[in-house]
């Protein structure tokens, strides 16, 4: 299509065209003709508008922006714009996947074929107790930040900076390419939600998923949290879904098996009419993110190891309103439910002690009760 065939775009004026935005052209906008500069510059300060709306960057964009066009999604979720991915902050020990180009985390590849679980030495427990500590306190920063509004990209920047503060690298960032410093998994999504644009809305479910990175070690954890008023059947999906990890983590003990863990999570989830995720799992952490043992959070699993102290090992589970049945977006990583029902997550990490276990990831507050228990 030439210039000369239009009309200048600008209200009230009937010129023929000269010039066409360069701006629209360069993202892919058809049309935008203006008959001369003067009449484009008198028109820029609406004009521009349509570039942010293509761009998918006003906060209200649902209908805009779909990078995937033809994917069926399962629920009402989409997802939105995002940022590019940050770099490593500087000065910061950081682990072996944070500068690799693919991701790849090669010591932990490396120990993949082996279901040996370490048992850590006493330096070794300091170095996690002190990773969980710092990873706790980088979470209660996320949770503050949670809220009707809020972009779970401005929740992945309070991580960021949360960490840095304390001298942690944020375990997600790059690991295997993921591109932030934390997963926040809304509604239907089950687990691994790339922090976007898209604002809170009154009646979500937020999850955060942090990791961090302190001095040789990691520590994980997560919990859910309510956005605004929230529907009697959704608090209850995240109040059992805590007690479900509650109740796993009473059986922690020396000579316990790892494959009961499941059985508990699935008893007390299916008693609530509730289900279980089958296919992401708790798993061992120290100096890797994630290794041996596997553990899986459904009943009558096959996971292999029994509990010793020292051994430093995640528990999560992922309970579902609907079917236990996961599905990707075309991101390949946002994990949803099947049905586009929604799910709810909370995870500690864990450490075997001769009589029991403690849990590294704990809140600090006296009763160590959860976020929702607290007094308004
Ligand atoms: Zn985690
Ligand atoms: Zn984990």
């Amino acid at each position: 299509m030439s210039v000369s065939n239009n009309k200048c775009d600008t209200p009230g004026c009937e010129k023929q065209a000269s010039l066409q935005c360069p701006t629209c052209i360069k993202i892919g906008i058809t049309g935008s003709f203006f008959c001369n500069q003067d009449c484009f510059k008198s028109s820029w300060k609406s004009h521009k508008l349509l570039h942010q709306l293509a761009k998918g960057d006003t906060g209200n964009s649902k209908e805009e922006y779909n990078p995937w066009p033809s994917f069926q999604y399962s629920g009402k979720l989409r997802p939105a714009p995002r940022e590019q991915r940050r770099p490593a902050p500087a000065n910061i020990m950081a682990p072996d996947y944070a500068h690799h180009p693919d991701g790849t985390p090669v010591s932990e590849q490396l120990a993949r074929s082996s279901t040996v679980i370490k048992v850590l030495d006493d330096e070794e427990i300091e170095g996690m107790r002190l990773a969980c500590k710092l990873g706790r306190e980088v979470l209660d920063e996320a949770a503050k930040a949670c809220g009707v509004g809020v972009t779970t990209e401005e929740i992945d920047t309070v991580v960021y900076e949360a960490c840095v503060e304390r001298e942690c690298y944020p375990s997600p960032l790059n690991y295997y390419k993921f591109p932030a410093s934390c997963c926040t998994s809304v509604n239907e999504v089950i687990c691994h939600g790339i922090p976007d644009k898209r604002k809170l809305q009154d009646g979500d479910i937020c999850n955060v998923d942090v990791t961090v990175y302190h001095r040789g070690f990691h520590g994980d954890l997560n919990e859910t949290f309510f956005v605004g008023n929230v529907k009697p059947e959704i608090k209850k999906l995240v109040e059992v879904t805590y007690e479900c990890l509650s109740k796993a983590i009473q059986l922690v003990r020396p000579g316990e098996k790892y494959r009961e863990i499941g059985n508990v999570i699935q008893k007390h989830a299916q008693a609530n009419g509730l289900s279980v995720v089958r296919s992401y799992c708790g798993h061992g952490i120290h100096r890797l993110f994630h290794t041996a043992p596997n553990i899986p959070h459904y009943a009558k699993n096959k996971a292999v190891g029994v509990m010793k102290a020292g051994h430093c090992f995640t528990i999560e589970p992922m309970i579902s309103q609907g079917t236990w049945r996961d599905t990707m977006w075309p991101d390949n990583w946002t994990a949803v439910t099947a049905d586009g029902q929604w799910s709810a997550q909370f995870e500690q990490t864990l450490l075997v002690t001769e009589n029991g276990c403690d849990i590294l990831t704990k809140r600090r507050n006296k009763e160590g009760t959860p976020w929702f228990m607290d007094k308004k």
